[in-house]
């Protein structure tokens, strides 16, 4: 029911020169006090997604600290998946309930997984999202195993039918991590909560630097002109990232800039099974226009070609209706990319409009911003520039780690 992933290795002393002195120190002389301390954390998927995302770069740089870190996650069981993504959607406030046969499979895959792991009685728990977050319940209690439940949605304006059947599962953990204070589920207790704003890592291959000639023959190579304009989404094919109104924001752009070309670029995760339903409804939306672009990961778009496309695209967009925190929008920044953001969730954490980006509610909003960006490049730059200068301070993963190694520290202290 699941499986180990092995990452590759890292090293924090290769962050040396991003990072500012006192922040790496800090890093060090925390992790000091959690020598070989075992964490595993445990996902629904090892790749697609920010969760996945995050954790490929947090484990290495735990066990590059000292700590004993282990990820697992859960394997193809596709109505599970079904089920969880429905879950996620209700617990982000669609209306509807479960069934009362979802609930209990929902339950028995738990109690599966905790079967599984119930010999590994690590210092640290760590379960992400909702997918495992029931499987606490049936593992043993053991007094010196502490337990996080990491969710990456937003809770608050939650399915209340949904959240009542939902939340008592989560009572047993010791702390909750979200990525936005409001976020906070009714009747968690406060005192649990920790925030923790996810992260991007400046030295993987979707972030690091790239020669821009080489960026522009990655992307030609999916039949982009790369002289022309080009806006970028790049997300999971997902109701919540509103792709239909990023082509439609692109049809009003196009008006004014006839050249310009829009590249819709998603991944599909085993975890996400809507997404394969959403790229067809697309490709129906975009009616023939040759210069609407959908790509995924089935196309050859890999962490190097998303480089490539927050590179070589002239606007980003990230039109979210919901959204978790919107790493996308912080990969873009810190390519010095202009980026407008969904006025939604933790877009509104990384985007100060008008000032290192811009936040959008219509179709309208969003090509008056895509317009005016095309229209005069050093404005774009500007914004750019400052895009990349708030994802240095607030949101690079060294940050990332040392805030999990503060509440390491403070668990088992
Ligand atoms: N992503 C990717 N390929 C794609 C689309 C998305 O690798 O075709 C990555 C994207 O670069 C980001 C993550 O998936 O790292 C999406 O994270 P985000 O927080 O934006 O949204 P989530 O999918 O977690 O809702």
């Amino acid at each position: 029911m699941i499986k180990e992933v092995k990452p590759e290795k890292a090293s924090l002393e290769n962050y040396k020169k991003i990072v500012k002195p006192k922040e790496y120190e800090e890093v060090l002389d925390l992790a000091k006090k959690l020598k070989g301390a075992s964490i595993i954390h445990l996902n629904a998927t090892a790749s697609g997604g920010g969760v996945a995302e995050i954790l490929n770069s947090l484990i290495p740089l735990l066990s590059s600290v000292g700590l004993s870190p282990k990820w697992y996650f859960i394997k193809k069981v596709y109505k599970f998946f079904e089920i969880t993504k429905e879950i996620h959607n209700l617990l982000q406030g669609k209306a509807g309930d479960l069934t009362k046969e979802q609930k209990d499979f929902y339950l028995a895959i738990n109690e599966e997984i905790a079967k599984e792991m119930r010999d590994l009685k690590p210092d640290v728990w760590v379960m992400h999202d909702p997918q495992p977050a029931a499987c606490l319940q049936f593992l043993p209690t053991i007094a010196k195993t502490k337990s996080i439940w990491r969710c990456h949605i937003d809770t608050s304006k939650t399915n209340a039918k949904v959240w009542r059947w939902f939340s008592p599962s989560l009572k047993k953990y010791d702390r909750y991590i979200y990525s936005v204070r409001r976020y906070i589920g009714e009747g968690l207790d406060y005192k649990k909560c920790v925030i923790i704003p996810p992260a991007i890592d400046p030295l993987n291959q979707k972030n690091s630097e790239m020669d821009p000639l080489f960026a522009k023959q990655v992307v030609a190579r999916f039949k982009i002109d790369t002289e022309r304009p080009l806006l970028s989404q790049i997300s999971r094919f997902d109701p919540w990232k509103d792709p239909w109104g990023v082509i439609d924001s692109y049809r009003i752009a196009k008006k004014k800039f006839p050249n310009l070309q829009l590249a819709l670029i998603g991944s599909f995760s085993v975890d996400d099974p809507q997404a394969y339903d959403v790229k067809e409804e697309l490709k129906v939306y975009a009616n023939g226009d040759k210069d609407i672009h959908i790509l995924s990961n089935l196309d050859g778009i890999q962490a190097l070609e998303v480089n490539a496309f927050q590179r070589v695209s002239d606007v980003i967009i990230q039109k979210s209706i919901r959204e978790g925190f919107g790493l996308t929008v912080a990969e873009a920044m810190w390519k010095g990319k202009p980026v407008i953001g969904g006025r939604a969730g933790g877009i509104l954490e990384q985007i100060e409009d008008g000032v290192n980006g811009f936040l959008v509610t219509t179709a309208a909003q969003a090509a008056e911003r895509i317009t005016q960006l095309l229209d005069d490049e050093n404005f774009a730059r500007r914004i750019g520039e400052k895009g990349k200068e708030s994802v240095r301070s607030r949101f690079l993963i060294t940050r990332l780690l040392r805030d999990h190694l503060k509440l390491y520290n403070d668990l088992l202290s």
